[in-house]
């Protein structure tokens, strides 16, 4: 069958099978779209049904999560795990606590994770989960027998050979050690590799909480690099201001960007003097407030509402940290008018597929997340290492290898798109680039 036809059948068959999950469907349209080219090369992947193959979930799970809150009332919740892919390793990806956690959003981030962690070069599959459950206005107690219930179900199917799951929006530190010790406690078992993210004290890897933010800055610096530029002296703007937005903001500000904006789901601040990180920190980290308190603190600071305000602010450099679909096409529009070069992606799948095509059609250098934001997979495969070891690397010695493994997948994403004809397009390079190590695995492995 010809490439272009095979690729829109089975989106469409798909489209049909998993009605009205319009978050997955984006994420698949993107993906095959920049497939086409490989399969006019490589029939035997018609043949072996692997893009069929590929979109159906090897499992999934939905499962029921009560818990009380602290007035003793009973709540319900619904989990999730997507098992995707396991061609080249246990299934590996965050969990979401977000109230629009719903099936087709956790198989659109654990579709993408597929391809992400192949890009990383390291020995793991892909796989995302949730739970619509809110934690904002949550007491600690409340978050504590959330996750035990959640873990209560989820322990029957993770491992640290079957499934790892790790952190997401609203899954930090304090979410993932809850989950382990439930896991611990009904296992009876010290499994550290069963989940990552971990504290530090008990099994977890240095830079693991800075590695998708500083992942990010490495990527973007060697898309600027490869272009002349830097990070040097560029006026940059960061949406959200959680895990990915801060410590992208840190490791831009040490290579001489200036932060000049960041946000929540409220609205964002404006800080023409270049954003207080402490300031920012002590607010989201141990505050857990609300990013407008950063004008309490810093009297030029602006606090506008309207999170996604944040895009018509000139700057050179656009990193969107928060959500996915938080830029569409007219976003994209004001942020090159305004002088924009450089996107880099550091949430999963935030610029719409009309924002994508805006961006590599005037020439912006884009980053997208399955590249861009792999970093923090790669230091959770880093983390699974060092547990497997029973030993664990300095913060110097899991930078460096983050580092190496971010310059890898630039070079192989541009590497990919130069091969098959889309130089300095790097969704194509990097879906290309992904794909071929499953696909390769799942041909050797069969009809699985
Ligand atoms: P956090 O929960 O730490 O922070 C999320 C930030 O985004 C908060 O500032 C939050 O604001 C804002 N936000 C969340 N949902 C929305 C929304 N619907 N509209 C506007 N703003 C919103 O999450 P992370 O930083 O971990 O994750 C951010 C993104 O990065 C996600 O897309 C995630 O999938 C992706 N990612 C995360 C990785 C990780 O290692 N943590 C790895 C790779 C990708 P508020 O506090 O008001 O909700």
């Amino acid at each position: 069958m010809n490439a272009k036809k095979y690729v829109e059948k089975t989106f469409e068959e798909m489209k049909q099978r998993n009605d009205g999950q319009i978050e997955f469907h984006q994420a698949v349209e993107e993906v095959f779209k920049s497939l086409i080219p490989v399969f006019e090369k490589h029939p035997e992947y018609i043949e072996n049904g692997i893009l069929e193959r590929i979109v159906e979930p090897e499992r999934q799970l939905m499962f029921r999560v009560p818990w009380v809150d602290d007035n003793g009332n009973v709540k319900v919740n619904r989990g999730f795990r997507i098992q995707f892919n396991s061609a080249i390793g246990p299934y590996k990806g965050g969990l979401r606590l977000h109230p629009t956690v719903n099936l087709s959003i956790i198989k659109f981030l654990g579709f993408e994770q597929i391809f992400k962690n192949s890009l990383t070069g390291l020995p793991i599959g892909g796989g995302k989960g949730g739970s619509d459950f809110d934690p904002k206005g949550k007491s600690d107690g409340e978050i504590m027998r959330f996750c035990q219930s959640f873990m209560t179900e989820l322990c029957k199917y993770i491992g640290q050979y079957m499934d790892v799951p790790a952190g997401d929006i609203g899954v930090g530190g304090r979410e993932i050690g809850y989950l382990f010790g439930q896991y611990k406690r009904l296992k009876s078992t010290y499994e550290a590799g069963v989940l990552t993210g971990k504290g530090l004290n008990y099994g977890g890897s240095l830079v693991r909480k800075e590695a998708t933010g500083y992942g990010l800055i490495y990527f973007v610096d060697e898309m600027l690099k490869g272009k002349g530029m830097s990070f040097k002296d560029k006026k940059v703007v960061v949406s959200g201001s959680g895990n990915v937005a801060i410590y992208a903001m840190e490791k831009a500000q040490q290579l001489g960007a200036k932060v000049i904006a960041c946000s929540d789901s409220n609205g964002y601040i404006y800080d023409k003097n270049g954003i207080d990180l402490d300031t920012v920190k002590k607010i989201k980290e141990v505050e857990r407030k609300r990013i407008k308190e950063y004008i309490k603190y810093h009297k030029d600071a602006e606090y506008h509402e309207e999170h996604r305000g944040i895009w018509t602010i000139q700057c050179d450099i656009a990193l969107p940290c928060a959500t996915q679909n938080e830029i569409n096409e007219q976003e994209a529009k004001v942020l090159i008018e305004n002088g924009v070069i450089a996107v880099g992606e550091g949430a999963n799948m935030p610029s719409t597929l009309d924002a994508v095509n805006v961006f590599l059609q005037n020439g912006v250098l884009f980053g997208p997340a399955k590249a861009a934001n792999a970093g923090g997979v790669a230091v959770s495969a880093l983390e699974m290492s060092q547990n497997s070891m029973r030993y664990s690397w300095t913060f110097e010695e899991v930078d460096e290898r983050l580092n190496n493994i971010m310059k890898n997948i630039y070079i192989n994403t541009v590497k990919c798109a130069e091969e098959y004809g889309y130089k300095d397009n790097y969704v194509v390079g990097a879906n290309i680039a992904g794909f071929l190590k499953v696909a390769d695995a799942m041909l050797a492995q069969g009809i699985v």
